[in-house]
């Protein structure tokens, strides 16, 4: 008994460390939306570097073509052939997936550059038509000089190609394309966000930011030139850049790390950094939650005496998580099912069982949450959160509020429910009534690389 109350001082533990009231996601907001003022000021000011895209047109609807996309930074490769018609219309859209092996991950930047230039050629060669232009959606924080080329600053995730780093991936790209015979040269590079973005566009003009929130997470929004004071003198057609957050390294001062977030740091590429992107995204949620059970068997035996696989760091997946979360059968029936053949641990009695469901609900409340809070600072950076100046929120807008659409893509938001459900309500919660019903949360289906080609088409019919 005294075991179970050790067991239950973690959780309590827990439920404090990773709660998000109202007011302190509020402060949240406020915080990474200075953060995104300073960093539109100097990138080196800022926990979030508020990166120059390039990209200061959107597709609109009207283009039209055959054009192909390579989307890279998440789970797998993914290759796509988009064709176009007028009238926002897709016709005809074919994707390929392919995981990605660790050892590409970590080896040399010729190998990872090949790999992708043979899968496209023969992709393009299955196809039968070489298309107008291709689109590259390279999800990892770049520096850009143009729209067709960018230099990797870091990788973060699970990829560490070190000699890449610095190194145009445009370029590097094009190169392995034209050592594979093939004639097509990247012609708009990007971020995932912003391919989310595009796709967003292009079939609603209202939509101004796009959030990814799947395997890592971050955002992009629309940006007027002038207020990206970094870029002086930025000249644009449209007046307006695409600014890519890099949200994934905001630090919110006012969520404590944990022993279960620090923990990992170490465990981890990358582990110094991405402080956001390890509370909200898919490839930790599992892992936090692994961290919290291997403590409380630590404390206590409400897991029994084989408690090994608790120990293996990454064992437990965040669509396991979600699948704890989502069991609603009176035995939790799942619950044990998921312990037995991902933990390996037997026979957990139903008390442990509602332990464990708990723990998750925590987790993934404190990660739509902070997934909230970090769309609300962009709208509150735009102007469109209702507050006047940073001072209090005005619950009415004056005249007709504007519509903000925000473009959602990931696993993670799409797969599960719950997920979503806690962020609406967290967005509704800071906004008020009023406010949040002037935002739409729209999910964009494979955004990130059909909206590479989308761009790729929008550039290729005005330059
Ligand atoms: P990527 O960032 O690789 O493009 P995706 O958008 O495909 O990633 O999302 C993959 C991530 O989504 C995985 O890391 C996984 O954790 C999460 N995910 C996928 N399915 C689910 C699910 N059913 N429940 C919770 N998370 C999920």
């Amino acid at each position: 008994w005294r075991r179970w109350l050790r067991a239950m001082a973690v959780l309590r533990d827990v439920e404090e460390s990773f709660a998000t009231p109202t007011e302190r996601l509020e402060r949240v907001v406020n915080s990474l939306a200075v953060e995104m003022f300073a960093g539109l000021a100097s990138e080196d000011a800022s926990k979030v570097r508020m990166l120059h895209t390039c990209v200061d047109l959107l597709p609109d609807g009207s283009e039209e073509g055959i054009y192909y996309a390579v989307d890279i930074g998440g789970t797998g490769f993914r290759f796509l052939k988009v064709e176009l018609g007028a009238g926002s219309t897709i016709i005809n859209q074919k994707i390929e997936h392919q995981p990605v092996k660790k050892e590409l991950m970590e080896g040399t930047s010729e190998d990872f550059f090949n790999s992708i230039a043979s899968t496209l050629k023969n992709f393009i060669e299955r196809e039968g038509d070489e298309g107008r232009a291709l689109g590259f959606t390279f999800s990892f924080p770049m520096r850009q000089f143009s729209i067709a080329s960018g230099s990797l600053i870091r990788w973060t995730k699970e990829f560490s190609i070190e000699e890449a780093i610095g190194q145009d991936v445009a370029q590097c790209l094009n190169e392995a394309l034209e050592r594979n015979g093939l004639n097509l040269k990247v012609n708009a590079l990007m971020n995932n966000t912003v391919g989310t973005l595009a796709m967003g566009h292009y079939y609603d003009e209202d939509t101004i930011a796009a959030v990814i929130i799947g395997a890592g997470t971050n955002a992009c929004y629309i940006e007027r030139n002038e207020a990206i004071t970094k870029c002086q003198r930025l000249l644009t057609n449209s007046g307006q850049t695409v600014v890519n957050v890099e949200w994934g390294s905001f630090r919110p001062p006012q969520i404590p790390l944990t022993p279960y977030d620090i923990c990992f740091y170490n465990e981890t590429p990358n582990y110094y950094d991405q402080g956001f992107e390890k509370m909200i995204s898919g490839v930790y949620l599992g892992e936090i939650a692994r961290l919290v059970f291997h403590k409380m068997a630590q404390e206590s035996d409400v897991f029994g005496t084989d408690v090994d696989g608790l120990a293996i760091p990454f064992i437990l997946s965040t669509p396991c998580l979600s699948a704890i979360r989502e069991d609603d059968s009176l035995d939790l029936k799942e619950v044990g099912r998921i312990l037995e053949e991902h933990l390996k641990i037997h026979n957990v009695p139903l008390k442990t069982r509602r332990l464990v469901q708990r723990v998750c609900d925590i987790i993934t409340q404190r990660a739509a949450r902070l997934a909230a809070a970090g769309i609300v600072a962009i709208l509150q950076k735009l102007g469109r959160d209702g507050t006047l100046c940073g001072t209090t929120r005005v619950r009415s807008i004056a005249g007709v509020p504007k519509r903000s659409v925000i473009a959602i893509e990931g696993g993670l938001y799409q797969e599960y429910s719950l997920f979503r459900e806690y962020l609406n309500e967290a967005v509704l919660e800071i906004l008020g009534e009023e406010i949040a019903a002037t935002v739409v949360l729209k999910v964009v289906e494979e955004g990130s690389g059909v909206g590479a080609a989308l761009i790729a088409a929008a550039y290729s019919s005005t330059r």
